[in-house]
């Protein structure tokens, strides 16, 4: 009777292996077809602005038209696509890196986040947005480089996909062995079917409203891939309309 119930266990063991290979493949499948589409995407919207630059450009050299004002900043508007999409492929070489890679060192934590956060003043400030951020010199042993690019990332986000006029409170605490850090937004939000989802690599939300704004949805699974290897967690509250939360925790 007991081996008997010893293979049942068994063989649903097995049939759990079996579904968790199967979802994998699934997953991975998905990962490579997005991929796919996102390359394919970012070199068909590479071409259109550089078309139209072209042709404005041209047409100015060829005296056919004037270098009006309006014209040069429709060439510039361009210029500011291309950047972001360059941006994209700068993401999509930087996922492939190895995450588990890194050097720890001790450094002002506080500082670190000022100063990523002077260096967006004139991208949130374009947008009227206030930046608030309790700076209380605290010291961290991490991997700097790596943590830099974590806080760059949720900072470029919160700024992404707040409205103008918005607010992003930036909270820094001692937690346990460590530091928490919490970025508060009151934009856009993530609606909740969404949430379990947004730190898989390329995902997005809704890709007409983040192709825009020149997302490729690596951002947030480099943020992951970063804090797991400092055996750290993130986790995201939100609600659609009203703004969102992450809230890492990173040990030293
Ligand atoms: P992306 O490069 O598209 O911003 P991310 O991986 O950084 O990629 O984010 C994935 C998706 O999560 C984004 O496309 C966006 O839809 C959503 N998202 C990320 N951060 C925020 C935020 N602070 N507010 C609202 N939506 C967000």
């Amino acid at each position: 009777y007991n081996q008997r119930i010893d293979e049942k266990v068994d063989t649903m063991e097995l049939d759990n292996l079996i579904i968790s290979i199967n979802d994998l493949a699934k997953s991975l499948q998905r990962q490579e077809d997005i991929r796919k589409n996102l390359t394919k995407d970012i070199s068909h919207e590479l071409k259109t602005p550089l078309t139209s630059l072209q042709i404005t450009l041209e047409a100015l050299m060829d005296g056919i038209i004037d270098p009006t004002k309006e014209r040069l900043s429709v060439c510039y508007e361009e210029i500011l696509r291309l950047t972001r999409l360059v941006k994209d492929l700068e993401k999509l070489y930087s996922y492939e890196q190895d995450y588990r890679d890194i050097n720890k060192t001790k450094f002002n934590i506080s500082e670190l986040v000022q100063n990523i956060i002077t260096t967006f003043e004139s991208e949130y400030k374009r947008k009227n947005i206030t930046v608030n951020f309790n700076n209380n010199n605290l010291t961290l042993y991490a991997d700097k480089d790596k943590i830099t690019q974590v806080i760059i990332n949720l900072l470029s986000n919160a700024i992404k996909y707040t409205n103008e006029g918005g607010n992003i409170e930036i909270g820094l605490f001692e937690h346990k062995n460590g530091i928490k850090l919490i970025f508060k937004d009151d934009g856009i939000g993530i609606p909740y079917e969404d949430k379990e989802y947004i730190f898989d690599r390329f995902y997005r939300v809704d890709k007409s409203r983040t192709r825009l704004t020149g997302g490729a949805g690596i951002g947030l699974s480099i943020v992951k891939a970063i804090i797991d290897s400092h055996n750290g967690s993130i986790d995201l509250e939100s609600k659609e309309g009203k703004g969102s939360t992450f809230n890492v925790y990173i040990p030293n």
